[in-house]
């Protein structure tokens, strides 16, 4: 998208440009958040948030009950008023801006603010008369696999069909970006899984989603990155296995050596951060390729690894660790 780049001249170049040499383009960020900070009363909902999101990434917003991120993606949007900090999305600002904004961005609104008494088509064909530009509905609604209940009235659908009228209704617009808030909410787990088949999907059609949510699951399955948010404030933002290595507390992997090693050995191994000795066993605690790296340093002294056990850092252990709290859906996530 020519709109959402940056130019930078070819600097260094020994020759001069042909004409068919287009200067390098460094895409520049679809959504730009910097110290966003917004009270209500004396309750700082958000104190001090700042992140990124590039063009086309599904960027996951994470953290426990009260933490501030619905009200960053409201503000996000355009419903709420900052207090301070600065917000560009598109290269604009969703108060100054929220009328060139309306069709760029879509919003996943809660179950309450839908009109009961209208069929899935009525609600679409309504809300696709609020845009300049909006999608193809009967294609919509075949994408949303909901083609079979245009006719149905919105009260008589399941959860899951709810959940997914809520994402057309935040798709009829044709937007850029789209903000989802507690996506899979109240979803059984195959509806949450055909969920997120179909937010690849819309992904996959060139809009960039940001998403809130408190499952981990989700954040792991769904998200390019995430940011970790507590208390108003961004405590991380990674990929969810780089949040999960790096503050998961590392990987581990526990194995009989064919003999004894010297522990210099593995130690001195860029990947390994520890090492234990549990009985006649060994336990090295680390990151990145941990197993082939042991593997081969001990392949070097002729010693095997027998009965190995591989233990990985998850992001529920990342959440664990910077939040002090277990996510709200652990119990779920014991169920996978
Ligand atoms: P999250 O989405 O992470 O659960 P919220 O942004 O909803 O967090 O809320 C952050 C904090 O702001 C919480 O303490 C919440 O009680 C408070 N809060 C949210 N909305 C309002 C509101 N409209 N009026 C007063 N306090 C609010």
């Amino acid at each position: 998208m020519a709109e959402d780049k940056v130019h930078v001249s070819a600097a260094g170049h020994n020759l001069a440009p042909q004409p068919t040499e287009r200067p390098t383009e460094i895409a520049r960020p679809i959504i730009e958040v910097a110290h966003l900070h917004k009270a209500y009363g004396a309750t700082v909902a958000v104190d001090d948030v700042s992140f990124t999101v590039q063009h086309g990434e599904i960027f996951g917003i994470l953290g426990p009950n009260g933490a501030g991120k619905t009200t960053t993606v409201e503000c996000l949007s355009g419903l709420r008023v900052p207090d301070g900090g600065t917000i560009g999305v598109l290269g604009l600002d969703p108060q100054r801006d929220r009328h060139a904004l309306r069709g760029l961005v879509g919003v996943q609104l809660q179950e309450g603010s839908m009109p009961p008494k209208l069929t899935v088509w009525e609600l679409i064909d309504l809300f696709a008369s609020f845009y300049g530009n909006p999608a193809d509905a009967g294609e919509l609604l075949d994408l949303l696999g909901l083609t079979a209940k245009r006719g149905a009235y919105y009260k008589r659908l399941s959860g899951g069909q709810k959940q997914r009228v809520s994402i057309a209704l935040a798709l009829i617009g044709n937007p850029k970006v789209a903000i989802l808030d507690e996506l899979t909410t109240g979803l059984d787990p195959q509806a949450r899984r055909e969920t997120w088949g179909l937010i690849e999907g819309v992904r996959d059609r060139g809009v960039t989603i940001v998403l809130v949510t408190h499952f981990m699951d989700e954040a792991e399955r769904l998200c390019d990155r995430v940011a970790l948010i507590d208390s108003g404030r961004v405590i991380a933002i990674d990929t969810p296995v780089g949040l999960a290595e790096r503050e998961g507390g590392g990987n581990h992997m526990r194995f009989h050596p064919s003999r004894p090693v010297d522990d210099a050995l593995l130690t001195a191994l860029p990947q390994v951060d520890q090492l234990e000795h549990q009985g006649d066993r060994i336990v090295v605690s680390g990151s990145g390729d941990l197993l082939n790296a042991v593997i081969s340093a001990l392949a070097t002294a002729d010693t095997e690894a027998k009965d190995v056990q591989l233990q990985s850092a998850t992001l529920e252990d990342a959440f664990v660790r910077l939040t002090g709290r277990r996510s709200e859906n652990s119990e779920q996530d014991g169920q996978r």
